[in-house]
This record gives C-alpha cells, structure tokens and sequence, in this order.
C-alpha cells in the first residue's frame, strides 16, 4: 500500500492485506509453516537469494508475519519493517545491531526498566560507553550529542511520568555527529505520534500494548529506513528472536481497530486525568494533555493525540495506593498497558520494582504514583469507579 494515500484509520485496516496470500481468503491466513517448499529449484534458488519474491523458512519470514510489518510500515510512513517475538526483542536486536565494542550511546533515564537494563547492566560489559541524561533536560542531552555518539535511544511520552522529549529537536543534534536516532513509541502508538517524520531513523514498538490492544499476544516491530532495518533484520534472522505466526495474526487483527481504540483513549484519558486534576484527595496528575503538564508544549507540536496513558498520586505514602487500587472496580492490577480494559498499577510493584524508593525519588517517582492505562469502557463508568474509590482513601 502506498504509504501516505490512506488515513491512519483505514490504512491499519487494508496495509498488508489487499491480497490475503490464500485462495481469495478477504484476512490474512495464520501460515504456520516452518518452511516452504518448491517444486522449481531455479526458482528455489531465486527466492533464497532474494532475486524473487518469496518464504523460505519462518525464523526469517512468513507470509502472516509479514502482513503485520507491512502494516506498521505504513502507519508509520516507513521504507520498511521487520518484526520480533516481543518489544524487548525488537529493542535490544536494534541496540545490539549498532553498538558493538568501542561505541557511545546516548539516551535517557526514564527509557522502560528492561531497556534501562540493556543500559547498565549488559552494554558497558561490552566496552559500549553508554550515557543516560535526565529526561527533560534537552540541553544535557544536546551537550553530549555534540560530543560525538553512534547512536540515540529516545523514548516519548514515557513511563510512569509521561515526560516528553522533543525528537525533532534531538534528531537534529543527532544528524549533526551522524547519529542512528531511535524512537520507542509504544506509548505513542502511530495514531498519535510519527517519529520517523519528526527526524528519527528508526521506530520501535512493543506491539504487546496497543498495537495488538487486548492483552493476549506479545510481539515487537520496527520500522524505518531501509538499509538500518535491514541491518537489524538480518542480525534477528540469525540469533532468531522471530514473531510467530499466531501472534502476528492477533497483533495485525488488533491493529484494525488501533485507530478507533486510539481515539476514544485519548478522549477518555484527557477526561479522567482532569476530572483528577481537580479532586481534593489527588496531588499530583501527570498527562501530557494537561496545561499543567511540564511537557505539554512540546507535545502539542508533535503528537496528535495525548494517548490513554495517565499516572497521579496521592499527598502521602504508599499506603494510599495500598487503600485505594484494591476497591477499584473496572480495573486489572496488572504490569502491562495499552488494552481495551483499563489496567492500572504502582511503579513501586512494577516498572520500577527494582529501584529503592531513594532511585524512584530522584527519577520524579512518588511512592503514592499510580499508573492508570485507561481502556475503552465508557468514561463515565470509569469516573464512577474512580470516584468510589478516592472517597475510601
Ligand atoms: N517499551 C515500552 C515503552 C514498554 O512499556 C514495554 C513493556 O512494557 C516494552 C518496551 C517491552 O515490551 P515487551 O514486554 O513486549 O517485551
């Protein structure tokens, strides 16, 4: 599919789809072949070393599997994608595809705790010289672009206090030392945010969350230019972190329905984080579509949308979290986001567990924060929930 000619919305439907690889199937079948046999052994060969269109082994692709990356492709006005069996798998196949022994990376403190990993605990054993500046300090971070880095690892809005970082801005900076520029926009999802037209080379997900939207299947994706993605997929193909057919399926179905999930997400996140904004019991509301928030700005010029992830906390410890989260009702409490049913959860228990509460201070965490990934329940019913709840703590 041409990359820019549909919306967003009609693009996640048909992109990777307007010829079901089966029989005049109208969806995508779930190929779940190991391998794909030929009659032709010309063409056998033609295929293998990649003069002609065509499956040979599912570790590298799958007709099903591909589907789905022709479908990121698009949303996200991509050359091309590839996708992994988680996000994980998507982020550090990526990090590890440019930063060998010898290479400086330059990212953020607040990037999702298994990244932050990747950072501290796995690169500087491999001689990476890795530097991890304060989230919302632009200038720190623009001060050690300029000292010359391989690659930047951006992350917006992020997790648990939605700062956000200007990636046109920082892109620039990039382009400057030559630079790789990668974007997690999991939170972002492509609906409300295109990193790739913001400056940055490369766009990765953690398709676990909303790009599959119902919390049953994991998977990863990246998009961007052509030469890096392909970099990456060929170090994927090799160590093997591949998607599996079924999930692809259940990401690519949840897909369809991102645009319409995305809009009333926002829409009931923007309602929920005032209606808290303006409660007694509620210190502190971070969500980018608040005046209030200290990216706000920035996120004005560079999302469409302020997505379904909000966090606020309460004047006091974690008790309060500890009163409260038990007597909601329409919620999982449950470390993951970006379903259809609202998930909510401390980052004391889970994206920030490891942390003591002295690290979580520093990063801006209060121990009374809650994470609220709002679903697609009517608002209304959410609010009731919530209201029940605040008048127990
Ligand atoms: N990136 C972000 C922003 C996430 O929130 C997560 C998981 O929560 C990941 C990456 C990792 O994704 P996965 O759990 O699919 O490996």
């Amino acid at each position: 599919m041409e990359t820019k000619k549909y919306s967003k919305g009609t693009a996640a439907i048909w992109a990777g789809e307007e010829n079901p690889y089966f029989k005049g199937a109208a969806t995508t079948p779930i190929v779940n072949s190991v391998a794909f046999a030929y009659t032709d052994l010309n063409e056998w060969h033609n295929v293998a070393t990649g003069k002609s269109d065509g499956f040979i082994y599912s570790r590298n692709t799958n007709p099903t599997v591909a589907a789905l990356e022709e479908k990121l492709r698009v949303l996200e006005n991509a050359e091309a994608a590839t996708a992994f069996a988680t996000g994980m798998a998507a982020i550090s196949n990526t990090l590890f595809t440019f930063l060998q022994p010898g290479k400086r990376v330059v990212s953020v403190k607040d990037t999702y705790g298994g990244t932050s990993k990747l950072f501290l605990d796995f690169f500087p054993a491999y001689n990476v010289e890795v530097v991890l500046c304060e989230t919302g300090n632009h200038e720190e971070l623009e001060m050690e672009i300029a000292k010359g880095c391989d690659l930047v690892y951006l992350e917006t809005p992020t997790n648990p206090t939605l700062k956000i970082i200007d990636i046109k801005r920082i892109a620039a900076a990039a382009k400057k030392v030559g630079a790789v520029v990668v974007v997690d926009n999991t939170f972002g999802t492509p609906i409300n945010q295109n990193p790739l037209q913001l400056g940055a080379d490369l766009v990765l997900h953690s398709a676990t969350k909303y790009l599959c939207g119902h919390s049953d299947a994991m998977g990863g994706l990246l998009a961007g230019k052509a030469e890096l993605v392909q970099k990456v997929f060929h170090f994927r193909e090799i160590n093997g972190a591949s998607l599996q057919a079924d999930p692809a399926y259940m990401i690519a179905r949840g897909m369809k329905t991102l645009d319409l999930r995305i809009e009333r997400q926002n829409a009931s996140a923007m309602k929920i984080a005032t209606y808290l904004q303006g409660h007694s019991k509620v210190k502190e509301v971070f969500y980018p579509g608040l005046e209030s928030h200290i990216g706000h700005d920035i996120a004005k010029e560079q999302m469409r949308g302020f997505g379904g992830m909000l966090s606020f906390a309460f004047d006091g410890g974690y008790d309060l979290v500890e009163k409260f989260l038990p007597t909601l009702k329409l919620v999982h409490l449950a470390a993951s986001l970006g379903s259809v049913s609202t998930l909510a959860g401390p980052p004391r228990t889970t994206s920030h567990v490891e942390l003591t509460e002295a690290q979580r201070a520093l990063l801006g965490i209060p121990e009374s924060l809650i994470r609220y990934s709002v679903g697609i329940e009517q608002v209304d019913d959410l609010l009731d929930d919530l209201e029940q709840a605040l008048k127990k703590v």
